[in-house]
């Protein structure tokens, strides 16, 4: 993006003689938003990258595995969405909270894994899960509000809070507990004016999956920490999780949704097809009230009327796209276990690919093995190092020499950290790892190149 400066074409110089023109101020909450865009700084990376370099780039920066044949979505899904094309029923404006038969197929969906049923008016659809990310930043950026978000994290959330003015602060996630939840940081920094804290799980970037037994303990938590004078469990702050990676987990441990416990504190769930089926580019996610004692329809609470605010915010903001929302009943109800199965199967060959590789590198630490979702944080042991800064120089020079874009922790709040995606083509990924490897022997010191 700033790279971009340097190439523009004259013209934009050109003298316009004597128009002043009143636009071109930068939105100074754009910029704040802009500063925690993680986007712009991969894109950054690609443009580091070697034109002539015959190898194929390994893009193992950003996860959309779906440009792999081994990763393909699956065919009742393609063919629910082509069916929904010819049907030429879905060519209208849909309403504020999404087509009625594809909000109760994705109530059915999420009732499947809870205690309890989910109605259709539980659900509103969005374009993605970042657009559900957007709604609800929005409809919580009441004047003095803060919401909790993890360290590291996925970074729309601090993007879109900043837009919409939200204060937001940071609970870390620990590294040598499995990227559990600090949960006396959350104690800590929650006050009287925190409205919400937010989980990712399965977690992006950490790779991790909570136990049950974790998110029942992040659960009681916040029923310790609410900070008004009425009962707890009315007055505490809410959950939102974030389960794009639903079902993602091809470790030891299930995947269990937080909605499991929405009687207790009230949980907005926030998912979509994007992870789960590999089609990111269909733009389909959800926002779902996990929240059986109805607490975010009530009209005396201090978060009151959520669900309210979500549909008029959603109503104001876009739509997903008609067809894709008309196919949702029939990609639920027609993709078989087997694609999952056989998805979780690539998918844990190449996590454990990226894991041993990553182990066989001196200069970096994996804290953890990946069990879920499509990345893993790890650690550049910076002494190691001969000739780079930080990370972000690692990731600039890795693009420029070994044609391997991997997103700088800098992003996520993880300076000296890097995230890599293993959501590649298992070949393409052992590649790209081997060329890590090689960088990081080139660049070593030299006492720690005898070493090795
Ligand atoms: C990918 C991702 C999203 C966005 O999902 P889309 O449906 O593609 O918008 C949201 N949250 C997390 C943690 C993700 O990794």
């Amino acid at each position: 993006m700033e790279g971009g400066d340097s190439c523009s074409p004259s013209m934009a110089n050109m003298d316009d003689g004597e128009v002043a023109w009143r636009f071109g101020a930068k939105n100074p909450a754009l910029a704040a938003a802009s500063a925690q865009s993680i986007r712009a700084l991969v894109y950054g990376m690609y443009a580091c990258v070697d034109r002539s370099d015959p190898r194929p780039l390994a893009p193992l920066g950003h996860g959309d595995p779906s440009p792999f044949a081994c990763f393909r979505t699956a065919a009742a899904a393609e063919e629910a969405v082509s069916a929904a094309v010819t049907s030429g029923k879905h060519n209208s404006y849909t309403g504020a909270a999404g087509l009625p038969e594809a909000c109760s197929a994705v109530a059915a969906y999420l009732s499947r894994d809870l205690p309890y049923e989910l109605s259709p008016g539980d659900i509103v659809l969005t374009a993605g899960c970042n657009h559900a990310i957007e709604v609800m930043m929005a409809v919580l950026a009441t004047p003095g509000a803060n919401v909790l978000l993890p360290r590291p994290g996925y970074p729309l959330y601090e993007a879109r809070a900043a837009l919409g003015g939200l204060e937001f602060r940071h609970y870390d996630l620990l590294p040598d507990k499995g990227w559990d939840v600090d949960i006396e940081g959350v104690e800590a920094l929650a006050d009287d004016n925190t409205v919400a804290m937010v989980i990712v799980n399965p977690n992006n970037p950490c790779g991790c999956v909570y136990s049950k037994e974790h998110l029942a303990k992040v659960r009681s938590t916040k029923e310790r920490m609410c900070p008004l004078q009425e009962t707890a469990r009315k007055l505490g702050i809410m959950v939102i999780s974030d389960e794009i990676y639903d079902h993602f987990a091809f470790g030891s441990k299930p995947f269990v949704p937080m909605g499991v416990f929405g009687d207790i504190v009230p949980v907005v769930t926030l998912g979509g097809i994007s992870k789960r089926w590999m089609v990111p580019g269909w733009r389909l996610g959800w926002i779902a009230m996990t929240d059986p004692k109805g607490v975010l329809r009530r009209k005396k609470l201090r978060l009151k009327q959520i669900l309210e605010s979500i549909i008029v915010y959603r109503g104001i903001s876009v739509d997903p796209a008609a067809i894709v929302q008309g196919a949702i009943p029939q990609i639920i109800a027609n993709t078989d276990e087997a694609f999952f199965i056989k998805a979780m199967n690539t998918m844990r060959e190449a996590a454990e690919i990226c894991y041993q590789s990553l182990k066989g590198i001196v200069s970096i630490t994996c804290p953890h093995k990946p069990e879920g979702s499509m990345f893993v944080m790890v650690k550049l042991d910076m002494p190691y190092f001969e000739d780079i800064h930080d990370d972000i120089d690692f990731c600039r020079k890795l693009a420029k020499e070994e044609s391997v874009v991997i997103c700088p922790g800098s992003g996520l709040g993880m300076r000296n950290w890097l995230r890599i995606t293993f959501a590649v083509d298992p070949q393409l990924l052992e590649d790209g790892l081997d060329r890590l490897k090689s960088f990081c022997l080139r660049h070593a010191k030299f006492n720690t190149k005898q070493a090795t």
